[in-house]
């Protein structure tokens, strides 16, 4: 990993929302230098933000999965004449998505918005743009520049710009995409710098993964401020997953990348757990809530573990809050190693599940008593972390496999004592 790069910061929010910084290492206007904040995640509504219920139940809902701030479209004035309301009754940084009509910027300004995005594509008018950087300016509060692939080539000299800047460029995936987008960024930027305005994040998407990575590549070199990442048009949670990771995670790990926003074209909740689980696997962030392992399971397997994993999964999510590691491994050739270090663990076979906390064994129950058994072994070991009884991670005894022929036996040695008689033909759900 590479360390974060440095930037200028900016900060929104509230008391009552929490504040969100974002970037950092440069100094600020009094030249202190600020630290790195985490990056955070974001996600959008989905829905029309002048349903004022369903927008605030959309957002809450999003905030209470790790949320850092929530972006909602404002389309039209009945959007933002929503805002007030929505504002009141919402935790979380809201940012107002500004297209086409800079009033509507000014007006989520004026109801008292905490960041606005505007898209360089769409409002290009400069005294348009002076008058939005003079709101936000008033108010203290930052503007994202989203160029976007979708929205920055102008369609009248597009072929002009397109072999001119392409040169730049030649030698990359889509060169002349990637020269307008920064092209385009620097016009734009022009004009908030002769305006004195530099609480700036930026963004430029892509919904190929490759220009992705190289547009803010060159972005990160050229300009010091705050990235939010994205993948723009990334598809369902099932592909879209894979185009996010490969681009944010390759980002991220250079340093570059200050938020991160996944989308896809399924529930935006998922875009919330895959950010931040992305944040944790690459250590950006601290885990709230149980880490899970599981094993891909293979021809040892003897029970159901795919129902299992999906079973524990959920209710991990729902009751555990303290950052324990909990492992669910199909069999006890590999399960132990592949364990280490979790506080909690079950091995399965032979339609049984063996429990372990932080090595110690608790628990031999049969099938269909593992999940509960599982659950309450990390609820009493989550209580015992909050007591101050026990440290995360510690593993105070050795996980011993059990004898792989006599309590949990799987594997050949098993089938080696002809042991396998007694184990029922199993169906697993998804096979
Ligand atoms: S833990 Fe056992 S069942 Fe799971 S993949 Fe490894 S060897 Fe196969």
């Amino acid at each position: 990993m590479t360390p974060r790069r440095s930037t200028k910061q900016v900060s929104f929010g509230n008391e009552r929302t929490g504040v969100v910084r974002m970037g950092g290492g440069l100094p600020d206007a009094s030249g202190v230098a600020t630290g790195t904040a985490p990056v955070s995640v974001q996600t959008m509504t989905a829905g029309y933000t002048h349903d004022i219920d369903g927008c605030i139940a959309e957002i809450n809902r999003y905030h209470k999965a790790g949320a850092d701030v929530v972006r909602v479209a404002v389309p039209e004035k009945k959007d933002t004449e929503a805002l007030k309301e929505i504002l009141r009754q919402t935790r979380v940084p809201i940012v107002a998505d500004v297209h086409f009509h800079f009033q509507r910027a000014l007006e989520a300004v004026e109801a008292g918005v905490h960041k606005i995005r505007l898209n360089p594509g769409n409002i290009q008018d400069r005294e348009q743009v002076n008058a939005v950087i003079d709101a936000c300016k008033q108010a203290r509060i930052p503007i994202r520049v989203g160029v976007n692939e979708g929205s920055i080539i102008e369609r009248k000299d597009k072929l002009k710009r397109m072999r001119e800047l392409g040169a730049v460029f030649s030698d990359r995936k889509h060169g002349y995409l990637l020269a307008i987008m920064i092209a385009k960024l620097e016009e734009y930027l022009d004009i908030f710098h002769e305006r004195g305005f530099d609480d700036i994040c930026i963004s430029a998407k892509s919904m190929d993964a490759a220009v992705v990575i190289d547009a803010y590549t060159e972005i990160a070199a050229r300009f010091p401020y705050p990235l939010h990442l994205g993948v723009t048009h990334a598809g369902p949670r099932e592909t879209g997953c894979i185009r996010s990771v490969a681009a944010l995670g390759t980002l991220l790990s250079n340093g570059v990348g200050d938020t991160i926003r996944i989308s896809y074209a399924s529930d935006h909740l998922h875009e919330v757990e895959d950010g931040l689980e992305l944040l944790y696997s690459l250590g950006l962030r601290t885990r709230a809530g149980a880490e899970l392992i599981a094993c891909p399971t293979c021809g040892r397997i003897q029970v159901d573990l795919f129902t299992l994993v999906q079973d524990v999964r959920k209710l991990l999510a729902e009751k555990i809050t303290v950052p324990m590691k909990v492992a669910v491994m199909g069999c006890v050739v590999n399960g132990p190693g592949e364990a280490e270090g979790a506080d909690v663990a079950v091995f399965a076979g032979d339609r049984r599940g063996i429990i372990y906390v932080q090595g110690e064994k608790v628990a031999n129950v049969p099938e269909e008593q593992i999940l509960e058994r599982l659950l309450g072994e990390c609820l009493a070991f989550q209580g015992k972390v909050q007591r101050g009884e026990v440290k995360l991670g510690e593993k105070r005894v050795q996980i011993i496999p059990p004898d792989p022929i006599g309590e949990l036996g799987s594997g050949w040695e098993k089938i080696a004592a002809g042991g396998t008689g007694r184990i029922a033909p199993l169906t697993v759900k998804g096979r």
